[in-house]
């Protein structure tokens, strides 16, 4: 307590940290899932202040991150070096916070990524810490990144597993605010920590809306505009872009067309310049950023009203990680997320043209169709849909209707859509027969096909001469779209570019899955309001 209030300057514990931190004083192993800024920080920064004899050893992911705790600590004057920081005076500060290390007035704690872990001079400095019993501990922060980093990022996290094997003696601490059961176990494995004490809070973001609104792409950004107008006027806010192009062209719209106070981030500005735009952020002279993904990470924004997505995100942790980034400071916020099939599209072709593995594009696509459920699902509680994917039950009774499926009170009713996908499937694959070599058929097409449309260019090619033409002519346009989209999404259909000309054109396809298992969705429906089940 007297640390809490007299280094830290806080008032009381939150909860769980006072728990984890009498682990970590008893010198256990201490595992800690707790959401991002609810503060796991303060869980072994508490037991390394108060462990004069010896070192603290954190591992971050990330130099900015590690910069900002750093600093944080130095303003409160706990006695703290890193090590292998940014390129601004490197030698001279690496040189002191090694002397520091190794000489008797030791700092509490010393930062470095696991990249530093495998330098010579910097194995050398811990093994002698550890020989002579001076290595407090090891933290881990975001320490999913041993596994999800493993798997998609960087090499050097997963390293990080020899840390208990070379210190053996030496307890542990791992912190994540991303985990479900699969990426906990695997953690835990990993760093051996067998008996070590849990602790875990609740990841729902109580003063947090969540809603999902399709995107029209035209209008989609005047809406944004004014939104951000009227309800957000003066609030500070991050709308997320998917691409580069993108951040620059939106921030220049609400910036020049409508007098926002906006500006843009990416990794592929100068340094800089990144840095200047997230501070002048960050003091509020700058209210709303338009960044690609690259921006947020350790950012500890209180007062951020506002979390808009002009695209899809990439996953639904993902999603949950950069709306948390609204709301800090407990007071309402919302999240609105602008929603189009052409922009889960748009990002399949963009993740198989990435220089990556085969088995890391399955994944990432995999990821991305989790969204696309995610969105069209208008039915299911948000909030339970989103910790469900963290393995959290959440009962939707505690939503307090504070996401668009709570607050929408139209009945639900259901129907079976079973009989039209197996006709969607059908007249398509007798189109298909119909079509020239290296030609196919759009989606647009298929949902004009099966409403029976006279469009020149479909009769011109004898479509409406089979049978099954029109045959969901009863349905509105909008339904049989989302037909469509629910069976791409379950993998019934998919799609493929085809150059044509100059062009790039879309075709759709029937999926392996279709042909060789005869699966058949079944879609249920209330009034354009869908869940989707599959059927064998
Ligand atoms: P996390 O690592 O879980 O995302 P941090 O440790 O960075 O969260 O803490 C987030 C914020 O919460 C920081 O600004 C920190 O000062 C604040 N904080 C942490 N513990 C307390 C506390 N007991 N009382 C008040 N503020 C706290
Ligand atoms: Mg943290
Ligand atoms: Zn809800």
């Amino acid at each position: 307590m007297k640390v809490l209030k007299n280094v830290f300057r806080l008032e009381s514990f939150r909860p769980k940290q006072l728990e984890a931190i009498c682990a970590a004083m008893d010198g256990r192993d201490v595992f800690v899932l707790f959401p991002t800024g609810s503060g796991k920080s303060l869980t072994f920064q508490i037991p390394a202040v108060l462990h004069t004899t010896g070192v603290t050893v954190v591992v971050g992911p990330l130099v900015s991150l590690i910069r900002d705790q750093v600093d944080a600590l130095l303003k409160i004057g706990v006695d703290v070096v890193k090590l292998g920081g940014e390129q601004s005076d490197r030698e001279r500060q690496e040189m002191s916070a090694r002397d520091r290390l190794w000489s008797q007035d030791k700092p509490r704690l010393v930062y470095l990524t696991p990249e530093q872990l495998r330098v010579p001079p910097t194995k050398k400095l811990l093994e002698s810490l550890y020989n002579r019993g001076q290595l407090v501990r090891f933290v881990i922060d975001e320490a999913h990144c041993i596994t999800d980093w493993g798997r998609r990022f960087r090499d050097s996290y997963p390293e990080l597993a020899d840390i208990r094997k070379q210190y053996p003696k030496t307890p542990i601490s791992a912190l994540t605010a991303t985990a479900n059961a699969e990426v906990e176990r695997d953690i835990l494995c990993r760093l051996d920590m067998r008996d070590c004490a849990q602790f875990r809070l609740s990841f729902n973001r109580k003063n947090l809306y969540y809603e999902v609104r399709p995107k029209k792409s035209k209008k989609c950004l005047e809406e944004i505009a004014q939104d951000i107008k009227q309800q957000y006027a003066g609030q500070t806010g991050i709308v997320y872009c998917l691409s580069r192009t993108s951040c620059e062209d939106v921030a220049k719209v609400l910036r020049e067309d409508h007098g926002i106070s906006a500006k843009h981030y990416h990794a592929k500005m100068d340094h800089r310049d990144r840095e200047r735009v997230q501070r002048e952020w960050s003091e509020g002279k700058v209210l709303v950023i338009v960044a690609t993904v690259a921006f947020g990470m350790g950012i500890d924004k209180a007062d951020v009203r506002f979390v808009m997505h002009y695209s899809i995100p990439q996953s639904l942790a993902a999603y949950y990680q950069e709306t948390g980034r609204a709301g800090r400071d407990g007071n309402p916020a919302q999240c609105i997320l602008y929603y189009s099939f052409n922009d889960v599209r748009t990002r399949i072709d963009m993740i198989r043209k990435e220089d990556k593995s085969d088995d890391e594009k399955r994944w990432q696509e995999d990821d991305l169709w989790t969204v696309a459920r995610y969105c069209m699902n208008d039915v299911r509680c948000r909030r339970q849909q989103v910790l469900a994917h963290f393995g959290e039950k959440f009962n939707p009774a505690h939503c307090n209707q504070l996401c668009d499926n709570c607050r929408d009170t139209r009945p639900i009713t259901r129907m079976d859509h079973t009989e039209d996908a197996i006709n969607a499937l059908r007249l398509f694959e007798s189109l298909l027969r119909m079509c020239k070599r290296n030609s196919g058929i759009t989606k647009s097409q298929l949902v004009y096909a099966l409403r029976g449309s006279k469009q020149k260019a479909l009769v011109e090619k004898g479509f409406n001469s089979d049978a099954l033409y029109g045959v969901l002519k009863s349905l509105p346009q909008a339904t049989v779209d989302r037909l469509l989209d629910e069976m791409m999404v379950e993998g019934f259909l998919s799609s493929s570019q085809v150059q044509v000309g100059e062009y790039n054109q879309t075709y759709l396809k029937v999926c392996m899955l279709t042909i060789s298992l005869r699966v058949i969705p079944t879609l249920t429906q209330s009034r354009l309001r869908w869940a989707t089940k599959r059927l064998f």
